[in-house]
This record gives C-alpha cells, structure tokens and sequence, in this order.
C-alpha cells in the first residue's frame, strides 16, 4: 500500500484481482472500520421517486433503452409526483431522489416546479435524469437541486461507446465536471461485470471516482435484461460488486455510497454485505406499486410489491440488525458542505 495510507493506482490493480471470500475479508474489515470512523454508524435513507420509464437513450444493458419495445411506458403526472414528494416528508425521508430515464417530456420548467416544491417541504433534492443539457441543469441548480447523480458507467472509453451507442465517456464526465462546477454533489458510478470489461476498467473506474472526487458512489452489479442485447451475456457477481463498494469507500472515505437495490436482488442479503463493506446510504423505492415493475433497468428486481412505508419499516429492521441507526436531516455530502464553509 502507498505511503500516507492512500491507494495509487499500482497498488489498486492486485486488490482488484483479489477474488476469495479469505483473501477478501481483511478488505471488507478495513472499509467497514474506515466507514465507521470518517461517516459514522448512521445509514442515509433516500425516498427514490422512478416518475418515468421513457428513454431516449439506448443503452446496451438497459431495459429502459429506446429500442425496447416490450416494455409498457408509464409518465406519472406533476400532481401524482408531488404526492409521492409529500409522502416522503410524511414518512420522515430528507431526502427525494427524482428519476427517470432521459425524458425530456419533464422539461426545465416542469422539473423547476417539483423541485420547488420538494425545496418548500425542506426536503434536499436529488435528481437523476440522465445526461440533460448544460442549461437545464444550471436552471435546475439555481431552483434549488442538491444533488445529480450520473453514474459514468465504466470509464473504458472504447467500451463505454459501444455499450451507450452515440454517447461518449468524455461527454458524460464533462458533464459531471460542469454539475460540480455548478455546485450540485455529484454522484458517479459504473457496473460491475459488463461483457468485455476487465481488471485494469474497474481500476480506471476507481481512479476516476477519486480524480472527480464524487460525493456519491452508485457501484452495481451489470444484471442481462432478457429484451436487451446483452441478454445472453454473463452477470456481474455480488462479491466482485462487494469489493469495488470497498475500495471505493478506503479511496473516498467521506462519499456517500448507497447499497443498491441491484446487489439485493442478485442475493438476498447484497444490501447487508455492501453495509458491511462500506456503504452508508440505501434508497427505498417510493414509486407507485402499480408502475414500479416497469421501471425495468434489470430483471428480477425485489421490493415490487411492498409500499414505500413497507419499504423503509423492511430496511430500518435491516439496518438494526446490523447495529446501524438512520439517519436523519439531509445527509449532505461533508465534502461539499467543507466545499461551501471555504466559498
Ligand atoms: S441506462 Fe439510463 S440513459 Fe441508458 S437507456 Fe437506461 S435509462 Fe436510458
């Protein structure tokens, strides 16, 4: 390991490789221990609000990609957002992640009037909405947006460009340069065992996470969707995923880093395993029951059928029995906040 107990990125490339669950643990040990002492033992809950399944976009791996046709398209209404927004203040949620696929059917102005009235309940605003023009977001972050996650995805640029036809891995981390630029915290991200990828990506992925120096990581694992391209490809797995949530936590030992709903639906205890390895965020779904199944980033996607009440009743148990606590108030980014007290 370097000096000043901070991974290069020679020394990422063997730890990457590590592959048992023995050779694994120690790594496990030392995120959860870094994770403790740099953001505690509270775990932020986020309401996550899915209002649209259009997409403009294509990309290979995803169910929501425009070329699906099998999939039932659902756009909820202002009103019917608005609603889920006030039901996340009443459930005691700080914080409101509204997303999408690329929709622009939710325009500047009518994503301004939601983003109003999260603002007006005290609620920190989350948005993710994919790759959304220069002027949009500024719109945005000027009406009171907090934060833009935007996962890279993989920061191979050859495989980014095949896998996200007519994107490019320079367009989306020049946008992640410019929501910073902007003030919004920003999320980066990228998945894990996506056909083609290899040890030296997943260390590009990392060292991209540090040089943009995320406020939030979202580390999934890559899960084939039948009506995709990719259908017959090989998944990534829970433990490779695992790993990548730890190194990321000992590289960024302030971020935020959510245990996502995709780890807990390739294993029953994914979310539990990354919470032990790192992560300090989890995000309930409040998306309606009847359209939730159709937010289909990935098949065999779990918490389908529980209301959003369910959902964080089913993961305050969780994080008790992980001897975690919720936490409360926004759960601002404590590298943006000593961002802002600087000017
Ligand atoms: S990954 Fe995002 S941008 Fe790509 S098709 Fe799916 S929803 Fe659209």
């Amino acid at each position: 390991m370097a000096a000043g107990n901070r991974l290069m990125g020679e020394d990422l490339l063997p730890l990457v490789e590590l592959a048992s669950p023995e050779e694994l643990a120690p790594l496990f040990t030392a995120a959860d221990q870094v994770r403790r002492r740099m953001v505690g033992d509270a775990v932020h809950l986020r309401a996550l609000i899915e209002f649209s399944n259009y997409c403009r976009a294509n990309c290979l791996y995803c169910g929501l990609r425009r070329e699906n046709r099998n999939l039932a398209r659902y756009r909820l209404s202002l009103e019917e957002i608005e609603g889920l927004i006030a039901e996340a203040y009443r459930l005691g949620f700080g914080t409101v992640v509204l997303q999408s696929g690329e929709d622009l059917w939710y325009d500047a102005d009518r994503m301004a009037r939601l983003i109003r009235y999260a603002k007006s309940l005290g609620l920190a605003v989350t948005l993710s909405l994919g790759e959304r023009s220069p002027e949009e977001v500024a719109y945005w972050r000027k009406e009171g947006a907090d934060r833009y996650l935007l996962r890279h995805e993989t920061a191979n640029p050859a495989l980014h460009r095949r896998l996200r036809p007519g994107r490019s891995l320079e367009g989306r981390v020049g946008l992640l340069r410019y929501l910073k630029e902007l003030g919004y915290q920003i999320g980066a991200g990228f998945m894990v065992g996506l056909p083609g990828q290899e040890a030296a990506d997943l260390v590009a992925d990392l060292e991209l996470l540090v040089e943009l120096e995320a406020d939030m990581v979202g580390i999934g694992p890559f899960i084939p969707h039948p009506d995709t391209p990719l259908a017959g490809a090989p998944g990534g797995r829970v433990l490779e995923t695992v790993k990548m949530v730890a190194l990321a936590r000992l590289l960024l030992p302030e971020a935020l880093i959510p245990a996502t709903t995709a780890l807990g639906s390739l294993d029953p205890y994914g979310r539990e395993n990354a919470l032990e390895a790192g992560a300090n965020v989890v995000m309930p779904s409040l998306t309606p029951k009847a359209v939730r199944r159709q937010y289909a980033l990935y098949p065999g996607r779990i918490c389908l059928d529980e209301t959003g009440e369910q959902c964080r009743a089913c993961l305050e148990a969780r994080l008790r029995r992980l001897g975690r606590t919720v936490a409360t108030g926004p759960g601002h980014s404590l590298k943006w906040e000593r961002r802002n007290r600087n000017g």
